[in-house]
């Protein structure tokens, strides 16, 4: 466990915006979290888990305490055709990936490339080209910061939902996820129905794609379309996309014949926020030092200088144009803090 003072966040969120927490803790076991719990004055401040930092915004300095979690180790147990894979929630979610792709164990080819840490996967159900984490995922291990004991999670207790599980809802705040389990497959069948997937196997005239093959095709679609944190800073996909009922999606469709979406369960229709937004002019625009990426107005960027609190301003005047035009509110998928 590593303790410190007044340490600058910048380079611990991938909008690399200027922030300072006020007291900063590393926690490299999972060991370490009874014990410090156990003094009590760790619960006076307020707390905030801290994986990669690629899914928020700092709007100022924390005034608490910032638990990053670096818990590694990653193991797999082969059950006949499935295979259990275990890791460590400060494992980064890539390398996971790579973990699996390389052994073979299919199921979360999909979701090359996607920032941040395993153990944060869970929190907003990560999801990329048709597959979510919930589709992959067989438990969870987390810390109980009011009990100060460890529970496990099974899917259905984490109540996935689109970007949203148990911890942004009636948990929020409570469980320190230390480690996922990932219940994958031996045997691939490819998942090329969404995005452009198939399309950029055709050019590359691969007609029985691999495992590797979709993950490469995955990332490289990825590097094509969003900006690289290391290079510009951005938390990916700043909104999520709204789901509508059928009767507000036939009003929108009537004035917006052209309108993105996507068909859901029970009549709902998610709409492509990405859609709405550019619709609005924003895509490309650079507001002072902030903006939306040149090739996806959903990704809010940092030009190198924004502070967070300008980076949340601009977001609020995403939101009143989109209202203004299309009647439809826009929810933020990053968490503001
Ligand atoms: C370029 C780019 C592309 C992206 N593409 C996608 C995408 O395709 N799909 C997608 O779903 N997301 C995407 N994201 C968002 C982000 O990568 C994911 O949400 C990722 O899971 C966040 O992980 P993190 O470790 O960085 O979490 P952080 O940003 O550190 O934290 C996010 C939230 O989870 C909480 N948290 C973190 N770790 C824990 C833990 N161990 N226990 C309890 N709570 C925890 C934090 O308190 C915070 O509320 C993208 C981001 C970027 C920058």
């Amino acid at each position: 466990m590593v303790f410190q003072e007044n340490k600058s966040l910048r380079e611990y969120n991938t909008f690399a915006v200027p922030a300072v927490a006020h007291r900063f803790i590393e926690i490299n076991r999972k060991e370490d979290l009874p014990a410090l719990f156990s003094a009590k004055d760790l619960l006076k401040l307020p707390l905030l888990v801290l994986g990669g930092g690629s899914n928020l915004l700092f709007t100022g300095d924390y005034q608490g305490t910032v638990l990053k979690m670096n818990i590694q180790g990653v193991s797999a147990e082969q059950k006949q055709e499935l295979v259990f894979v275990e890791a460590g929630a400060g494992v980064p979610w890539n390398s996971l990936v790579i973990y699996c792709v390389d052994r073979g164990y299919a199921g979360i080819e999909n979701l090359s490339l996607i920032p941040g840490s395993a153990g944060a996967a869970p929190i907003q159900n990560i999801g990329a080209y048709g597959v979510e984490l919930k589709d992959v995922f067989d438990s969870l291990e987390a810390f109980d910061t009011q009990t100060g004991e460890f529970r496990r999670f099974n899917r259905e207790e984490c109540e996935f939902a689109y970007r949203e599980s148990v911890f942004k809802t009636k948990y929020r705040g409570r469980f320190i996820v230390t480690s996922i389990r990932l219940k994958l497959s031996t045997v691939f069948h490819p998942n090329i129905s969404y995005g452009a997937i198939e399309t950029e196997l055709q050019k590359r005239d691969i007609r029985e794609p691999s495992l590797k093959d979709i993950s490469q095709v995955v990332a490289d679609i990825r590097v094509a379309k969003l900006p690289d944190p290391q290079t510009i800073g951005n938390a990916g996909s700043f909104f999520k996309n709204p789901i509508i009922n059928s009767d507000e999606f036939e009003r929108l469709r009537k004035k917006f014949p052209d309108v993105v979406n996507f068909s859901m369960s029970e009549g709902r229709v998610k709409v492509a926020a990405g859609w709405l937004i550019e619709q609005c002019g924003w895509k490309g625009k650079k507001v002072g030092h902030t903006g939306t990426w040149k090739n996806q107005a959903l990704v809010l960027v940092n030009h190198g200088s924004a502070s967070g609190k300008e980076i949340y301003d601009f977001s609020e005047q995403i939101i009143g144009s989109v209202y203004d035009k299309f009647c439809v509110i826009l929810e933020r998928e990053v968490n503001i803090i």
